[in-house]
């Protein structure tokens, strides 16, 4: 082995490099698989082939297997320029790679890359050779269509992940163990919390009670928030005349993301897919003076959006769902003042469900014909960032046309990193409905618009609250926060007794009434991730104490009810 004399790759290079070592291993072994494409993705690599049978998982074994001794052989990795009607020859018998090399535009080089006896279409961003490659993992095989659309062949996607060390692979894969045992599908049919059902139609959600009460408690939450600095609460309705969405332009720019239309009497309606335009209509129904500037306009607004059957996913992507949302309309003067509150806002919601690793994202307006950009409205925000001492990054004109926006990202308890809120500075829609106030000099001016979603849709806010707290929600949030189990029907009615005197002030606990052992009660609860679980036998009955098994602590203790529930009560106070 002569690995260690190469230089090493990046983790791109070292991927893209695995894929072509599956495709070799794939050539070999099944000689029948054409292979098509197979580029590095974040975390692994994929490599597409058209194979009528399907690759079974002792078939990635076997590949994996081939694949070591692939790399064990330490193949350079070579290059050679071709014309095109050398490339077109060489794969005469794979019309994946002809179609292909056939798109490359003329006087742009075609390269050829072997390894050993394997060459691919390929331009470039290699290892050196397939020593270089540390440790190696096949990780699945799906279904995907040829370029991704589903009118072409579908194809089958062999999946793996590529890294330096052995190490680095085991703590991934580790990592990924740790992600499936929170995916929110799994925990949120385990713990009872939502589902979807076949029979409504895809991608719309049904928040069973335990999922519901959590819903209800981070609303109660953000509403408290909203309250202080503020903001009015509307409500609007789902079903608006299309006329509306004309006019914000939506439907010139966003109708294959609408649901509808509908047609009653002559009228043309949709099905809300922004709250805006409702919030706007509110707005705009009265003459405005600068003294009641900033108005504050939030809604729980449910909205709907057509999105693909195929990239539906639980409750992260969905065709239904209910933003925490707020229009602001101000001056220009107010716009750092509004994005400073904004701000404060965010960090209390992340702060509250512990999460960590806040970044912040300024996309600046995108310019284009219709607009100029608008540094004054840019300047505000980074202003108001740095007013808070908050890094950020900058997206030059990656922003809308329609002006800059701040995107807030957090990371999860096992790192992963999540899009939460999202503020974004508007100059179009007061434009386009022609919104004016009426300044101190007497004359008529157009507010400035931001829209903000902090949370940003309680659907996807509960599928990444599932996967962060893995299920086990802290006391404040958790659907059950505590179980009362008797040891033996006698003391079931003290049981009734502890659950009464516990639930006061909307605490939320609950009785273990079946006849199970005492050993499967307990285990079911903690499976079920109850913060507390209280067993309550002859002693406790007599004393009127509970013996308090707490989630997370490995040792038990017995202490008198009211104990419990100011213990209870001041977890809740401190959102623990
Ligand atoms: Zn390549
Ligand atoms: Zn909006």
């Amino acid at each position: 082995m002569s690995a260690v004399t190469h230089p090493t790759p990046s983790l791109p290079e070292l991927r893209h490099t695995a894929a072509h070592v599956l495709a070799y291993a794939v050539q070999e072994l099944f000689p029948d698989a054409k292979p098509t494409i197979g580029p590095a993705i974040e975390n692994g690599f994929y490599y597409d082939f058209d194979r009528a049978q399907p690759f079974t998982p002792e078939d990635l074994e076997r590949l994996e297997a081939r694949m070591r001794e692939i790399v064990a052989a330490d193949h350079p990795m070579l290059g050679r320029q071709v014309s095109r009607d050398e490339a077109l020859a060489f794969f005469a018998d794979n019309p994946y790679k002809v179609e292909i090399a056939s798109e490359i535009p003329q006087g742009e080089p075609i390269t050829l890359y072997s390894i050993g006896a394997f060459t691919d279409l390929c331009r470039g961003g290699h290892a050196d050779s397939t020593g270089a490659l540390g440790a190696v993992k096949l990780t699945s095989v799906a279904g995907a269509y040829w370029r991704g659309d589903e009118r072409n062949p579908m194809l089958q996607r062999i999946y793996g992940t590529a890294w330096h060390t052995q190490a680095e692979l085991d703590a991934y894969l580790a990592h990924l163990e740790e992600a499936a045992k929170r995916d929110h599908r799994k925990l949120g049919a385990e713990l009872d919390l939502f589902s979807l059902e076949e029979e409504a139609g895809g991608g719309l959600i049904f928040w069973h009670p335990k999922g519901a009460i959590v819903r209800e408690i981070v609303e109660r939450f953000i509403r408290e928030g909203l309250r202080e600095r503020g903001y009015q609460p509307v409500v609007t309705p789902h079903l608006m005349s299309e006329k509306l969405y004309a006019t914000s332009g939506h439907l010139e720019n966003y109708a294959d993301s609408m649901f509808g239309p509908l047609e009653v009497e002559e009228q043309r309606f949709r099905l809300k897919p922004m709250n805006c335009p409702g919030h706007i209509l509110i707005y705009a129904g009265r003459p405005r003076s600068y003294r009641e500037l900033p108005i504050r306009f939030s809604e729980f607004g449910t909205v709907y959006r057509f999105e693909r059957s195929g990239v539906l996913h639980g409750l992260t992507r969905v065709r239904g769902f209910t933003q925490d949302d707020a229009h602001l309309f101000c001056t220009p003067e107010q716009l750092q003042g509004e994005f400073e509150q904004t701000l404060d806002e965010a960090l209390r919601l992340m702060q509250a469900f512990a999460f960590t690793g806040f970044e912040y994202a300024l996309s600046t307006r995108k310019a284009d014909e219709r607009t100029q950009t608008d540094p004054t409205a840019e300047a505000a925000i980074r202003r108001a960032l740095e007013s808070h001492g908050l890094a950020y990054v900058v997206d030059e004109g990656g922003g809308a046309f329609y002006g800059p926006k701040l995107d807030i990202n957090v990371r999860d308890a096992i790192g992963r990193r999540w899009q939460l809120g999202t503020v974004q500075v508007d100059f179009v829609l007061p434009e386009r409905f022609g919104l004016k106030y009426r300044g101190s000099d007497g004359a008529d001016h157009r507010p400035v618009m931001i829209h903000r979603a902090l949370a940003g849709s309680m659907e996807r806010f509960f599928g990444i609250l599932i996967e962060h707290f893995g299920g086990a929600f802290p006391a404040w949030l958790a659907p059950v926060q505590a179980v009362v189990v008797p040891i033996s029907e006698h003391q079931l009615e003290y049981a009734r007794e502890v659950a009464q005197r516990l639930g006061r002030n909307a605490m939320r606990i609950e009785i273990d009434e079946t006849n199970e052992k005492l050993g499967y009660k307990i285990r079911h609860w903690k499976q079920q991730r109850v913060p507390y679980v209280l067993v309550v036998g002859k002693q406790e009955a007599s004393d009127g104490t509970v013996n308090v098994n707490q989630r997370g602590v490995e040792t038990k203790r017995t202490v008198p009810i009211e104990q419990f529930f100011d213990e209870l009560s001041a977890a809740v106070e401190q959102r623990l």
